[in-house]
């Protein structure tokens, strides 16, 4: 059996967090384009050089690219029994060209819901761990608790460049939730509760609907 997920919610509403442990549980590699990206920025590869400008802007780099990026990471074949898709697709042209690569489609769609006023300070107050891109919030310590890397703040969670990715979130990635609903695949929860209790109604959810 494969489950194929998509993961949906403006920045900072917890998609990362709740990947992880989805990943974990179901044993399916999380793709988070947002982490491959800022990867080959790191590694000074071709890719990352056309996306730099763009990253650190909050602005969305185009379809076309984040097509050819994830129809290859979803051919290989870690991915013989799903994935879970955090960060893509952002656009609705994404969704209906994932449609196209995917023969049955995807599964569901984990929609999180968190109030805007919640995401900007999550966002703003949150670390990224340089290594294993765990988050964490900046009362935390400065190394990672999980794998010992450093912990930065990421150049798009400066508050200035928050609300311009809340702005391209709304405008471009929250009608998603309703082309998903119209082949009804949506499943929506309350992200603001603690952790591992939006992990067991998500799980609990999509039990119901794979099985
Ligand atoms: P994230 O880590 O998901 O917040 O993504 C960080 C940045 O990577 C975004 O602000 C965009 O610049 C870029 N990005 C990631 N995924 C996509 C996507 N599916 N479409 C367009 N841009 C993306």
């Amino acid at each position: 059996m494969s489950v194929k997920l998509v993961l949906l919610g403006p920045p900072g509403s917890g998609k990362g967090t709740q990947g992880a442990l989805l990943s974990k549980f179901y044993g399916i590699p999380q793709i988070s384009t947002g982490d491959m990206l800022r990867q080959a920025v790191d590694e000074g590869a071709e890719l990352g050089k056309r996306v730099q400008d763009m990253l650190t802007r909050g602005q969305l780099v185009p379809d076309e690219v984040m097509v050819s990026v994830v129809e290859e990471r979803v051919s290989r074949e870690d991915c013989a029994q799903g994935f879970i898709l955090d960060g893509f697709p952002r656009t609705t042209d994404q969704a209906r060209a994932l449609e196209r690569v995917l023969p049955g489609g995807i599964d569901a769609v984990v929609f999180l819901h968190v109030p805007r006023e919640e995401v900007i300070a999550r966002l703003a107050g949150r670390l990224t761990c340089r290594k294993c891109s765990a988050v964490f919030s900046k009362r935390d310590s400065s190394l990672c608790p999980v794998c010992g890397g450093d912990l930065y703040q990421r150049d798009d969670d400066l508050r200035s460049t928050v609300e311009h990715r809340l702005k391209v979130y709304e405008e471009h990635t929250a009608p998603l939730v309703g082309y998903y609903r119209t082949l009804d695949k949506v499943l929506e929860f309350d992200g603001t509760g603690p952790v591992e209790e939006v992990a067991r109604g998500v799980e609990s959810a999509i039990a119901r609907v794979i099985a």
